[in-house]
């Protein structure tokens, strides 16, 4: 009988493989040893091809015992691996469990600023009567600033000490003074009716102090359609009133000059706080005035439809504009407008997320 058939040796294999398996620390070090035991070049394979190499009588008795000894490494290898993974599996469990009763870190939620809200809340309420949302760019050409807008050649407005010009000088280039080029831009851009609200940053070549600042937020809106009256200019603004102030707040309109409307009008906006009752009055809002100046508005002046490619005989439309700042100074009591600019968190947080 061949050494590695006796007795003893497939003792000595069974005992020193089942002692390897045994000790294996985990699922590695068991996947290294398999090859050892189970493998090619196992005393198991040795025996076994042994086993092949003798006459038949003996063969069979041989491989009867070699066999027992391959299911009884294999049934140890398996239930060796079974144990570590079970092993692996409990420590995953404890090691990256994860504690829900730990406090999490608290990130600051931020705030909108009552100027974005403002000006969302008061698009929407145009979006709601059908009209669109118009916007444009914030460097603009002098025509579309100022000429189309029926600005005469030597009107103060182009002046430096108002304008900002962007260099080099002769660009033609301006930092835009009003949200009106946009109308302009619909007019062009647009097949008429057009009804339009443009809400947008405009610049000026001011002094930053408490009631001034270079750049402020414009909310402009422009309808020009076939006959169009300042009877329809004035229930809109009384239906943007009630909307975004409050119910059946009224407007006030007073004569006054733009160039691009004829005839224009200053835009007052009834108090919401005492609306002019001398009960609720001294008012902080209105000075006790009753209304609150806000913008201005107009028929547009048919030489800005007439640049625009539109024919006056045939439409005609009104204008408005309003300062969005002078609104969030009067609804929320800021009596500085740099606080609206200066980017600082303390003014923005107490306005929450206000939707
Ligand atoms: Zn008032």
């Amino acid at each position: 009988m061949p050494n590695e058939l006796t007795p003893d040796s497939l003792d000595r294999a069974r005992d020193e493989g089942l002692a390897a398996l045994a000790e294996a620390p985990d699922l590695a070090a068991l996947a290294v040893l398999k090859p050892a035991v189970l493998g090619d070049r196992s005393p198991l394979a040795v025996a076994r091809k042994a086993v092949g190499a003798l006459p038949g009588p003996e063969r069979a008795d041989a491989g009867k015992r070699v066999n027992a000894l391959s299911q009884e490494l294999t049934r140890a290898y398996d239930a060796r691996r079974v144990a570590l993974e079970a092993d692996r599996d409990a420590r995953v469990l404890v090691e990256e469990a994860v504690d829900v009763t730990v406090l999490a870190g608290r990130l600051p939620v931020g705030a909108r600023h009552p100027l974005t809200t403002l000006q969302e809340r008061a698009v929407d309420v145009f979006v709601a009567m059908g009209w669109e949302l118009a916007e444009g760019p914030e460097v603009e050409h002098e025509w579309f600033n100022f000429d189309a807008l029926n600005f005469g050649g030597d009107h103060p407005a182009r002046e430096m000490q108002d304008t900002l010009f962007v260099a080099p000088e002769g660009s033609g280039l301006v930092m835009r003074t009003h949200t009106s080029p946009v109308q302009v831009r619909s007019l062009l851009n647009r097949e008429l009716p057009v009804y339009v609200v443009c809400p947008g940053r405009v610049f000026r070549a001011d002094a930053l102090d408490a009631t001034h600042s270079p750049v402020f937020a414009q909310l402009e809106g422009l309808c020009v359609d076939e006959g169009i009256t300042m009877a329809h200019l004035r229930g809109t603004l009384d239906a943007f009133a009630s909307a975004m102030f409050g119910d059946g707040l009224k407007t006030r309109l007073r004569p006054s000059y733009f160039p691009f409307t004829e005839p224009s009008a200053e835009l007052d906006l009834q108090c919401f706080h005492c609306r002019g009752d001398a009960a609720l009055q001294p008012c902080r809002v209105c000075s006790s005035e009753g209304w609150i100046e806000v913008g201005g508005c107009g028929m547009v002046n048919p030489a800005v439809l007439r640049a625009c490619g539109v024919d006056p005989d045939r439409y005609t439309g009104f204008a408005f504009g309003m300062g969005l700042d002078r609104a969030v100074m009067v609804r929320h009591g800021v009596t500085d407008i740099r606080e609206i600019y200066e980017g600082d968190l303390r003014f923005t947080l107490p306005f929450g997320l206000e939707a």
